[in-house]
């Protein structure tokens, strides 16, 4: 038995796992696929104070490392329930089941998809939704990037040091990326905005060979070895049905305590205004004190 089951391996899990162990608590992290979470495509993290100049790769496998040095156990299992059995919860795995006396949630967002016929067959065939995991496949390439967010413009920009030539598509005329950002990208000869646009097909035969998108009423085809969707994050929580979440799947969270006793949550996939690195980590701090409380009990 555990005293803490962790449901995620990223900066907030890790940094949960962290503290916990520290606090002498015997700590299980499940994670579905790879430690690191999100950070790991960022190139280079700027904005994490004292870490500067590390790639999110490096800075995800720092973080792994000191939580096993700690004594946290990682398994690889993707969490599909969990089951309040009141003083212990009941984790259910795809692989394997685990029991503890709490867990923390940290299971962090996904990117949104198109919704598009064809997308799911296309990922891993020129539908990708990370530029610093696939862009390199694109060298001298032509590529288009969806959304007119952050990540949208700074993937675009990462992409033209890349690919021949690089369309953004926006369906507004008005990025949600900072205005220097915009000046940096319309400042490259090898990129092209393309605005209050979407797409509304993806035209393969086995890759993706092109895109349709209709602007005002009109139709155009543009022909893409490679479309890159950034258009925002959902949370993935959709396995966890008894705890409380907004309309959207972000599990409410005061102080990272949920509406079960005993089962915290942690990162990105609670709600909260500010969803940077910074914050995942300080919910990984919060919520294991609110364990220890409640173990304390
Ligand atoms: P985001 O800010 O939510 O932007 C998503 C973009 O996709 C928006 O431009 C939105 O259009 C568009 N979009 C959403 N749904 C769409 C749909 N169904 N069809 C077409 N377009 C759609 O997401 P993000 O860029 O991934 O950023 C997420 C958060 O991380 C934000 O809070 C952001 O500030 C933060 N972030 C910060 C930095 C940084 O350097 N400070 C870097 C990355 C991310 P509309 O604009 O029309 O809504």
């Amino acid at each position: 038995m555990y005293d803490l089951i962790i449901v995620g391996g990223g900066p907030a899990g890790l940094t949960s796992a962290i503290y916990a162990c520290r606090a002498g608590l015997k700590t299980l992290v499940l994670e579905a696929n790879a430690c690191g979470g999100q950070i790991i495509v960022a190139a280079d993290i700027e904005n994490y104070p004292a870490a500067m100049h590390i790639s999110g790769l490096d800075f995800a496998k720092r973080l792994e490392e000191q939580a096993e040095e700690l004594g946290a156990e990682i398994e690889f299992d993707k969490v599909i329930a969990i089951e309040d059995k009141g003083e212990t919860k009941l984790v259910r795995g795809e692989d394997n089941e685990y029991e503890a006396k709490t867990v923390i949630i940290a299971t962090g967002t996904e990117p949104r998809k198109l919704a598009l016929e064809n997308e799911e067959e296309l990922i891993g065939h020129g539908v990708s939704y990370c530029a610093t995991c696939d862009g390199p496949l694109y060298k001298d390439k032509i590529v288009a990037v969806y959304g007119g967010g952050y990540s949208a413009v700074g993937e675009a920009n990462y992409l033209s040091n890349i690919a021949k030539r690089v369309y953004i598509i926006h369906r507004r005329d008005e990025f949600r990326a900072s205005a220097k950002m915009i000046e940096k990208l319309k400042a490259k000869d090898n990129v092209e905005l393309i605005l209050n646009s979407t797409i509304t097909s993806l035209n393969a035969d086995k890759n993706l060979k092109s895109i349709t998108i209709e602007s005002n009423g009109e139709t155009k085809e543009i022909e893409v070895d490679a479309l890159f969707v950034s258009i925002g994050r959902t949370p993935s929580t959709s396995a966890f049905k008894d705890i409380r979440t907004t309309e959207d799947g972000y599990i409410e969270g005061d102080q990272c305590r949920t509406n079960i006793p005993g089962v915290f949550v942690a990162g990105d996939c609670r709600v909260k205004d500010v969803r940077q690195l910074v914050t995942a980590t300080a919910d990984g701090a919060i919520a294991v004190n609110e364990v220890q409380k409640y173990l304390q009990k």
